[in-house]
């Protein structure tokens, strides 16, 4: 099968010839019809954490695709049916964490792109237990980006707990970013979009942004407290410590800044005005099954729908060129068909 390989951090993919994967008892095997391209993968093929992905990697968490072979103790999937494989490969099912169903905290978690190799191929290996089916009426197309991208939005708005009629700043409008307004808009809240470029601002207004800040033309904190006395919530999928400080000094008090966005640099919080403004700032990691098959519902619904530019996988490199420079506006998808 062909597959999108990175062999050494920094290095450019290439494009190989690998075996298809041999089916254990609990695995599924997905023919992958389309994968979109987060901001993750590059990070992955960087090696930009802390946490390193094993080496040679086949990157790739938002593969969508048809279950083509079962392992012998999946029984509630059929041949044929349409699944995706999220970041969140496996976790324990044991744990405290799992049993609380916070299966994303897991300690014994493998993860699709990173820890096992992923999407960025013809094929894909799976868990039968943590893919999640694909609603009728979803191409494979629209549904891949939900699957990381949708659902960390999702879930870093649903426990930001800002109210439907209250003010939410989301800042960067790339892959995580265009959603995330979307799914803000569904959920009743007031929107304010930060981002850079007359093409991500026009973009953000179009998706139901109130008011959208250019973060090169103005000081996005500023702004927020002149046109608002500062917001309910903030969630930050920038990848960059300037963009987490401005979203930090946005909330208002009592507020919440939910961080999402990796940048590979730290950011300094100050006590005192924690403290004393009664901040919360909450760290959210993708999301579990069940906010996966609401996130999806959305957009069965018609109230999201991912902008997608559709590429080749053999296109992988030039991707991550652009991704690198900001230039992507919504998501890349590659279609493997
Ligand atoms: P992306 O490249 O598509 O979007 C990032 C956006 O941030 C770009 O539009 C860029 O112009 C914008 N930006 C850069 N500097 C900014 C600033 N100072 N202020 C406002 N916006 C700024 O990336 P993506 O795929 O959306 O991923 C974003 C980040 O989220 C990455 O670090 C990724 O690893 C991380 N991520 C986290 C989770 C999670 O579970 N927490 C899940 C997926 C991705
Ligand atoms: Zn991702
Ligand atoms: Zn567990």
């Amino acid at each position: 099968m062909k597959a999108a390989v990175i062999s050494k951090f920094k290095d450019k993919l290439e494009i190989k010839d690998l075996p298809i994967p041999e089916v254990a008892a609990k695995d599924v095997l997905v023919k992958v019809h389309a994968c979109g391209v987060c901001h993750t993968d590059l990070h992955a093929c960087n090696g930009d954490w802390p946490v390193k992905p094993k080496l040679p990697l086949v990157p790739g968490h938002e593969g969508v695709g048809e279950v083509v072979a079962i392992g012998a103790e999946i029984h509630h999937l059929k041949i044929g049916e349409r699944v995706g494989i999220p970041w969140l490969y496996s976790a324990c099912g044991q744990c405290d964490y799992c049993l609380e169903g916070k299966e994303t905290l897991c300690l014994e978690q493998r993860n699709s792109g990173y820890s096992i190799d992923g999407s960025f191929a013809e094929y894909c290996l799976a868990h039968g237990e943590y893919v999640v089916k694909v609603p009728d009426g979803l191409s494979y197309v629209d549904a891949a980006p939900l699957f990381c991208a949708g659902v960390t939005s999702y879930k870093a708005l649903k426990v930001s707990g800002v109210k439907p009629g209250q003010w939410m700043a989301i800042v960067g409008v790339g892959g995580l970013g265009h959603l995330a307004i979307q799914y803000a808009v569904a959920m009743g809240m007031k929107v304010v979009a930060i981002d850079t470029g007359a093409e991500k601002l026009a973009l953000a207004k179009k998706l139901g942004a109130i008011h959208c800040i250019d973060f090169m033309q103005d000081k996005p904190s500023e702004r927020i407290h002149e046109l608002l006395g500062g917001v309910h919530g903030v969630v930050c999928t920038a990848v960059s410590k300037a963009a987490f400080e401005e979203s930090y000094r946005s909330v208002r008090r009592g507020g919440t800044f939910v961080l999402v966005g990796l940048p590979p640099e730290d950011m300094s919080v100050p006590i005192f005005d924690t403290v004393l403004n009664g901040i919360k700032l909450i760290g959210s990691i993708v999301g579990t099954r069940k906010d996966l098959k609401e996130c999806l519902q959305f957009a069965a619904d018609g109230k999201v729908k991912a902008i997608i530019e559709v590429k080749s996988m053999n296109e992988i490199n030039e991707v991550f060129a652009d991704m690198k420079q900001g230039e992507i506006t919504g998501r890349i998808v590659m279609s493997m068909d």
